[in-house]
Parts: structure tokens; C-alpha cells; sequence
């Protein structure tokens, strides 16, 4: 790999936020594909981001990003070597709003972590993949990760708003937005369960907890939302329509969101 590159991304990005001799760590996610790339950075911002995408475009090396690891089909597995591009340091909440039920996120906050800080304002984020205390967002809109309550609320991408993605050639595009009215471009961006480019914001929507019993057996506790991959996600959803598109609500549940505009 060209090491011109690396030097670039290193005096770009700062000593501490590359490394170039990764341990296993970096080469699996919880499947059994091993690729040990030459390099993991650990970039800050979207623009960072944006930085070592351009550079590894220009000097025809692979990129593998790479959220918290836990996937369960080698996703973020550097097969061919090349940069990982993970997103730990990219892990803030930036916003949560109980007033239009929307939830701002970098892409490494973790999907359990954001369910907690939702809850504690009374609000509510659905998907909860299994690993939901160890997954990232991104890794979640990558991959539209669901578990149990898929079966009720939807998955990932029912509660995304909006995306700003970093594509290959280092190029921000930014999908949707924080708007729950505005979904230009985003189904373009989220395709079935690929994602193209890397995520690095999201903005979610949240639903009113105090709205939502739980008279549905395997939903649990009513939490909160969100998420995030490229540099920031914009996660929303229209959860009055999907659980009536269902039929699977009675009508004592999620009373608290038909109460929002
Ligand atoms: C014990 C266990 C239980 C699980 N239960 C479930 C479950 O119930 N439901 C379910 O759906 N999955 C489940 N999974 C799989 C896994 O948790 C999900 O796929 C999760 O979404 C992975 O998130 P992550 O942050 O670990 O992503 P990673 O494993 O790091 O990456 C997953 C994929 O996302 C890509 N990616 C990550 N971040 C970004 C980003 N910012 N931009 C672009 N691409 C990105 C990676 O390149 C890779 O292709 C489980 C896994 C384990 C180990």
C-alpha cells in the first residue's frame, strides 16, 4: 500500500489517530473471515472522513469502515487489507428532541446507549438488534439491523430520517435531513440492506414513551431512538403508520405519539 498515502492521512488526521501495525482487533467482526489491514484510522469529523477516502480513492486502496464490530457476516472484515475506517471517536448523541421526536447521532454512538439517553426523556427508539449493547448505528443503518420488536415497530431504516454519507471519492453528500417532511435522495442512498458509502450522521425519530404500552409480548419496555454512520444520521420514523400498517397494535399502545404532529 502506498505509504504517500499514509503519510498524507497521518499529517492530516494526526500520529495518534492512525495505526499502521492494528492487532486482530481490526480484522474480524464476530464471523470467522480474518483480513488484516495495513492501516486503522480513526477519524473526527465527517471531513476527516471525507480526507482519507479522497486519498485512498486516488492511490487505489480498499477502504473497509468499520462501526463496533459486531456483525455477523464478516461486513467490516478487511478482506483485501487496505484502511479500516472506524468510527469509535465519531460517538456523540448531538441531539435529542422531544418536541418533534427527533434524535441527531454520529455513527459510533452504541444503539443501547442512545435507547438509555432516549428513555431518560421519556421518549422511545424501537430497533433492538440483540447486540444492542455492544452495535453502532452505522454499523445498524448498514446492515438495517432488527430484533424482536421488528416484528411490531420495523426495523433501522424505518427510523431514519435523514443521512450525510461520505461517498469513495471523498465527496459529502448529505440525504433527507432533519425534517420528518423531506426524504429527498435518501432512498437512493439506503438501498435494501446495502449501504453505499460510509456513514457518518444520522437523525432518528422518537416516539413518546409515556405513549406506548407494552401489551405486546417480546416488546419489553417502551425506550427511545436513534442513530448514526457517515458524519452525522438524522433517524425518524412514522411509527402511527407502521404499527397501523401491521395491525399488530391494540389501541392502548403508542396512544403518546398520535399525539404529535
Ligand atoms: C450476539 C449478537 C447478536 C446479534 N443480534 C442481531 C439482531 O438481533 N439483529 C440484527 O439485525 N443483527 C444482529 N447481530 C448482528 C450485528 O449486531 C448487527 O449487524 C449490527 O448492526 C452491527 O453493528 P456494528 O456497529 O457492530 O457494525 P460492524 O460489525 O462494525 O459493521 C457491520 C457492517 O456495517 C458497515 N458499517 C459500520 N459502520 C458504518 C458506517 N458508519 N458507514 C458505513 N458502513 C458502516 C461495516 O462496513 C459492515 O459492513 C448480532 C450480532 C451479535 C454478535
Amino acid at each position: 500500500m502506498s505509504p504517500k498515502a499514509i503519510n498524507k492521512i497521518r499529517a492530516k488526521l494526526g500520529a495518534a489517530s492512525v495505526i499502521t501495525d492494528p492487532g486482530p482487533e481490526y480484522a474480524s467482526d464476530k464471523w470467522f473471515a480474518k483480513g488484516v489491514p495495513a492501516a486503522v484510522v480513526f477519524p473526527s469529523t465527517t471531513e476527516e472522513t471525507a480526507f482519507v477516502m479522497r486519498e485512498a480513492s486516488k492511490a487505489g486502496i480498499s477502504v473497509t469502515p468499520r462501526g463496533a464490530g459486531y456483525g455477523y457476516v464478516g461486513g467490516c472484515t478487511p478482506v483485501e487489507g487496505g484502511i479500516v475506517i472506524c468510527m469509535d471517536r465519531m460517538n456523540r448523541i448531538l441531539e435529542i428532541n422531544g418536541r418533534d421526536f427527533v434524535a441527531v447521532v454520529q455513527p459510533g454512538v452504541i444503539t443501547g446507549e442512545l435507547q438509555e439517553a432516549v428513555r431518560a426523556q421519556n421518549l422511545f427508539y424501537p430497533p433492538d438488534p440483540a447486540s444492542l449493547k455492544d452495535c453502532s448505528i452505522g454499523g445498524n443503518i448498514a446492515t438495517n439491523a432488527g430484533g424482536p420488536r421488528c416484528l411490531k415497530y420495523g426495523v433501522t431504516r424505518h427510523y431514519i430520517l435523514g443521512l450525510t454519507v461520505v461517498l469513495p471519492d471523498g465527496s459529502i453528500v448529505v440525504c433527507g435531513g432533519r425534517t420528518h417532511k423531506n426524504k429527498t435522495g435518501f432512498d437512493l442512498v439506503v438501498v435494501q440492506e446495502a449501504l453505499v458509502g460510509l456513514v457518518h450522521g444520522a437523525s432518528s425519530d422518537l416516539a413518546g414513551a409515556g405513549a406506548a404500552s407494552t401489551s405486546t409480548a417480546g416488546v419489553g419496555e417502551v425506550d427511545a431512538l436513534l442513530f448514526s454512520g457517515v458524519e452525522d444520521v438524522l433517524i425518524v420514523g412514522n411509527l402511527d403508520g407502521l404499527v397501523e400498517a401491521l395491525c399488530l397494535a391494540d389501541e392502548g399502545d403508542l396512544v403518546g405519539s398520535h399525539g404529535r404532529d
